[in-house]
C-alpha cells in the first residue's frame, strides 16, 4: 500500500487515540516489536525490539543498538485529537428526540462539527466475574448529528456566531427512548449492565479523501496529528539499525496540556530511558551521559498559509503544503527549536533530498506551542519541532498536501539513520 493510502486507512481506522494506538502496536507487533510491561522489570537484549503503551493511549517503540547504550534518537508525536466528550450521564431527552450531553474536549473549531453524520467511539470499562477490564468500543456506523439552527431564527448567522458548547453541540442520535447504551454495548459485544465506565468520544464519521488536479491534496479528520503519529512510524520501521537507540513515541492528551499520566508532561519518557539505560549501561550516570548526547525530533503539524488569508501569515516564514517539512520557531520557545537544533535537522533533510521550509508567526500572533517543550522539561536535550503545514487545523475536516506524506517519511527515516553526535565541546557531527 503506498503511503498516502497508508495514512488515509490510518486515520480511518482511529477515530480515537485509543485506537490509533492500538493500530500502531498492533503493526509494531508484526514488525516483530515485543511488548514490554511497565509492571514488570525489563530484560533488554542487544539489537532487540520492544514496545510499551500507557492507559492505552500513548505508545514508545524502541531498538536497542548492537553496541551498548549511546544515546537516544527520538521522534514524538500525539495520538488525540479535538473531539466531543459524552459527560459521565450524558443520556438526555428534549422535543422528543433523544441526545447527547457533551464537552468539549480541546479546542476544536465547533461550527465544523455541526451537520454531519457523527458517531460515538473509546473505551469502555467492562464489569467481569473476577475484576474490570477495559475495551475498545467504535459503533462504526453514522449514529447522530449536532443540528445547525435554520437561517429563519438567526439572519445574522452569516455575520458570525458565538457558539455555546453546552447549548448549540449537543448531538441528536434518535427518538425518545432511544437508548445509546444499548448500542455502545452491542458494538463493543457486552451486555449494557455489565458497562461500568468508560471514555467515550463523538467522531467524524467522514472518510479520508484524496481531491484536487493531481491528487494534490488530503481532506480527513484528525490529520493533526496522526498524520505524524503514522509517518513517523513508517520512518521508524523502515529506518535501518544504528550505534544509537531509536525511540517513537506517541503521546496522548496533547490536546489539553499534556498533563496525564500518559501526556508528554509525564514520566513515561524519561522512566522508559531510564530503564533502557539500566538495562543496558547499569553504571551510575549512564542515563544523564546519554541524555546529554541525544536528539529529539517534536512532530505536530504546522500551519500552511490560508490563500484565503494570506495576511495572516508573516512574510517570510510562512509555509506550504506540498512545500516540504516544516521546522517551526519561535523566540518565547514554545517551539523547542535554536539555531543549533534547526541546522542539524535541515542538514539530515537535505543530505537525504527532503525540501524544509521554515516557519514563525506573526510578531503579532501568539500562535500555539505543542509537546515537544513539555517533554523537554522531563528529558532535556536538543530539539527540534517540526510538523507538515495543513489548513483548517481543529476543524472536524482538515486539509494537507498528498505530497508532505513522502517528504516527512524520508525525512524522518533519514534522521534515524543518522548518527548525531554531540561533543562535549558542543560540536555536532552528523555521520
Ligand atoms: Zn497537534
Amino acid at each position: 500500500m503506498d503511503a498516502i493510502k497508508g495514512l488515509m486507512d490510518f486515520i480511518d481506522r482511529a477515530p480515537t487515540a485509543f485506537h490509533a494506538v492500538a493500530a500502531i502496536r498492533a503493526e509494531l507487533e508484526a514488525a516483530g516489536y515485543a511488548c514490554l510491561s511497565e509492571r514488570e522489570r525489563w530484560q533488554l537484549e542487544p539489537g532487540g525490539r520492544y514496545c510499551l503503551t500507557r492507559n492505552g493511549s500513548s505508545v514508545i517503540a524502541f531498538r536497542v543498538p548492537e553496541g551498548g547504550l549511546n544515546h537516544f534518537q527520538i521522534v514524538a508525536s500525539h495520538s488525540d485529537s479535538p473531539a466531543f466528550k459524552l459527560k459521565p450521564n450524558p443520556a438526555r431527552t428534549s422535543q422528543g428526540c433523544a441526545v447527547l450531553n457533551v464537552e468539549k474536549y480541546g479546542g476544536m473549531l465547533m461550527s465544523t462539527w455541526l451537520d454531519r453524520p457523527l458517531s460515538i467511539a473509546g473505551r469502555l470499562v467492562v464489569a467481569e466475574e473476577d475484576g474490570l477490564r477495559t475495551r475498545l468500543v467504535n459503533v462504526d456506523a453514522p449514529l447522530a448529528v449536532i443540528p445547525n439552527m435554520p437561517i429563519h431564527f438567526n439572519r445574522s448567522a452569516n455575520d458570525g456566531v458565538a457558539w455555546n458548547a453546552q447549548v448549540d453541540m449537543q448531538p441528536v442520535y434518535g427518538m425518545e427512548g432511544a437508548d445509546y447504551l444499548q448500542t455502545v454495548a452491542e458494538w463493543a459485544g457486552v451486555e449494557p449492565e455489565r458497562v461500568a465506565g468508560g471514555d467515550l468520544f463523538l467522531y467524524n464519521r467522514d472518510r479520508a479523501t484524496r481531491f484536487g488536479v493531481d491528487g494534490a491534496f488530503i481532506s480527513a479528520p484528525r490529520l493533526d496529528d496522526l498524520e505524524c503519529a503514522y509517518t513517523s512510524l513508517r520512518a521508524f520501521l523502515a529506518a535501518k539499525p544504528t550505534g544509537h537507540v531509536d525511540v517513537y513515541c506517541v503521546f496522548d492528551n496533547e490536546e489539553v496540556g499534556s498533563g496525564t499520566k500518559q501526556g508528554a508532561d509525564s514520566t513515561l519518557l524519561i522512566e522508559t530511558l531510564r530503564r533502557i539505560a539500566l538495562a543496558l549501561d547499569g553504571a551510575p550516570q549512564a542515563l544523564e551521559a546519554a541524555i546529554a548526547g541525544s536528539f529529539m525530533v517534536s512532530a505536530d503539524n504546522a500551519h500552511a498559509a490560508h490563500p484565503n488569508h494570506p495576511d495572516k501569515y508573516d512574510p517570510e516564514n510562512r509555509t506550504f503544503m506540498n512545500g516540504g517539512v516544516v521546522v517551526k520557531s519561535n523566540a518565547n520557545q514554545k517551539y523547542t527549536t535554536d539555531g543549533v537544533s534547526a541546522a542539524v535537522f535541515e542538514r539530515i533533510c537535505a543530505g537525504a533530498g527532503v525540501p524544509t521550509q521554515r516557519f514563525a508567526n506573526r510578531s503579532d500572533v501568539p500562535g500555539g506551542s505543542t509537546l515537544g517543550n513539555i517533554a523537554n522539561a522531563h528529558a532535556s536535550m536538543n530539539t527540534v519541532d517540526i510538523g507538515l503545514a495543513q489548513l483548517a487545523m481543529h476543524s472536524a475536516m482538515e486539509t494537507a498536501g498528498a505530497r508532505d506524506v513522502e517528504h516527512m517519511i524520508r525525512a524522518l527515516t533519514a534522521f534515524y539513520e543518522a548518527e548525531i553526535d554531540v561533543r562535549s565541546d558542543g560540536w555536532i557531527e552528523i555521520k
